[in-house]
């Protein structure tokens, strides 16, 4: 149910009228009319799971369409062509993806490569001369994310991170009640989110492909809600690491917990782990009210209460959402929003402060000049 045409019959039926002024501007003209003019090519990189979700989510764009593909199994390639109706001179693989850039067809890439290969993969697409769409965690760290922006701002292209719940109507509501004051003075922000990592021989668990463990993975959701709950910036980190499983995350972190001091003097209290199932929230409460909202970072859908009683926002893909918003940003030459390269690199600074801190027994990790 968690899908486009459930969000277009709540419209037609007047139903959640209100909860479309929640939505992007993008969105909001978006879902009222046929396919736009104008389209966003996209090329998928690393035909996986998610790919395989951003393009089935992409049918429903009105902005942006899947035109292109790039994978290091041709199998893949030969039924990525069939299914979504790729063109062969649209398809590369990792050898052959330089040559993107001969390529008008194509406007942006979207990498959705293991963790550690987003820093080559972005900087080949930059060299290409396309914009470009990297999955999170944006790199192995705040070193490789820096080459990665300066890659993108030299060669003249945009550079986002799949930020996906920065599109999603709860989250943008959220933001906006704080934004609005409506939650008066924020005091306090708990976040926390992970699952029970299965195959112990996926790439997620090995540290050359990965970069790091939960945190990485997941904790980077805790992270991100953290700074869009608050408005502000985290200023020192703290950080706690266990294992209960030594053996199965022998290279990477499997149960992390971190705390973020904020300017104004609040805290965030965050958790990530790949031990458990049913740890997924986000709580920022305010002198005058609070947001839940729990499940907060998933597919959904997302669930939410606030002090005035429960959240009422529509329940669509996110991923439709975050391709038409980028296209619509790219194409109309709409702002930035708080998915590019550098809301990423924020993001990695506090990574590197956590992995530093557990490193360091716990210590008090400064921000500021890292
Ligand atoms: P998968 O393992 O399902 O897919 C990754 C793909 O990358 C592979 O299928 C493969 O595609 C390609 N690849 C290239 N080199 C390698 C390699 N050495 N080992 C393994 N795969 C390789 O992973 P996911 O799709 O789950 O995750 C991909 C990225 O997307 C990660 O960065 C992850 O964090 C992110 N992600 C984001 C989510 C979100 O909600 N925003 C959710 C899930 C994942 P091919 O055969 O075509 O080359």
């Amino acid at each position: 149910m968690d899908t486009r045409r459930d969000f277009l019959q709540k419209l037609s039926l007047g139903i959640g009228a209100t909860a479309l002024t929640d939505l992007p501007a993008s969105a909001r003209e978006l879902y009222s009319g046929p396919k736009a003019d104008k389209q966003l090519r996209v090329a998928l990189m690393g035909l996986g799971s998610y790919a395989t979700r951003v393009a089935e989510a992409m049918k429903d764009c009105k902005m942006a369409t899947l035109v292109g593909a790039v994978s290091g199994t041709p199998s893949k390639l030969e039924t990525w062509k069939q299914k979504y109706n790729i063109p062969e001179k649209n398809t590369y693989n990792y050898e052959t993806v330089g040559k993107i850039k001969d390529n008008p067809d194509i406007d942006i890439v979207y990498v959705t490569t293991p963790n550690s290969l987003h820093h080559k993969h972005v900087l080949q697409i930059a060299a290409a001369g396309k914009h470009v769409i990297c999955e999170k965690p944006v790199a192995d760290n705040a070193k490789q994310t820096r080459e990665m922006i300066a890659a993108c701002k030299k060669a003249g292209v945009k550079f986002y991170i799949g930020y996906r719940m920065h599109f999603e109507p709860h989250t943008r509501e959220l933001i906006r009640m704080r934004e609005a004051g409506e939650l008066g003075k924020i005091m306090h922000v708990n976040n926390y989110m992970g699952f029970k990592s299965g195959d112990p021989n996926q790439w997620r668990l090995k540290k050359a492909l990965a970069g790091g463990g939960a945190m990485m993975d997941v904790g980077i959701y805790a992270l991100n809600g953290a700074r869009y709950a608050t408005g502000e910036e985290p200023i020192w980190v703290t950080a706690q690491e266990t294992k209960t499983d030594p053996v199965k995350f022998k290279e990477v972190d499997e149960t992390i917990m971190f705390q973020l001091g904020f300017p104004s003097g609040i805290m965030a209290s965050c958790g990530t782990t790949y031990a458990f199932n049913n740890y997924e929230r986000l709580y920022v409460v305010g002198e005058k009210g609070f947001v839940e909202l729990s499940p907060a970072f998933g597919y959904g859908p997302i669930k939410g209460r606030t002090h005035l009683g429960p959240m009422n926002q529509p329940v669509v893909t996110h991923q439709t959402l975050q391709m038409d918003g980028i296209a619509d940003i790219i194409l109309n030459n709409k702002p930035d929003p708080n998915v590019t390269g550098e809301e990423g690199l924020k993001d990695m600074i506090v990574v590197d402060a956590v992995y530093e801190s557990i490193r360091k027994g716990g210590a008090k990790i400064m921000l500021a000049g890292k």
